[in-house]
């Protein structure tokens, strides 16, 4: 029987543009979906966008002449754990 293979014109992941197909070989053995640049022959890896640097801030509770820069992400975290209680 006829496999119909059909090529992708954009990973939808990335959105780079190229002819991909699903690797259904490697979706039998690893029972993942990946997909295969035709162009070059090898599976293709998305192109993972450069993240923000941090945004970072000061700790409100610690003392203001040995706090440290601290993440914004990190910051909830920091203060649950060293500053319980301070409601
Ligand atoms: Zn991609
Ligand atoms: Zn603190």
């Amino acid at each position: 029987m006829n496999l119909l293979i059909e090529i992708m014109k954009k990973c939808k992941k990335c959105n780079i543009e190229g002819n991909f197909v699903w690797d259904k070989d490697y979706h039998e053995n690893s029972g993942k979906w990946r997909l295969l640049d035709l162009d070059i022959e090898r599976p293709h890896q998305c192109q993972v966008k450069e993240l923000e640097p941090e945004k970072m801030t000061v700790c409100p509770y610690c003392n203001p002449q040995t706090r440290k820069k601290i993440s914004v992400k990190k910051l909830q975290e920091h203060i649950k754990k060293h500053h319980l209680g301070f409601y």
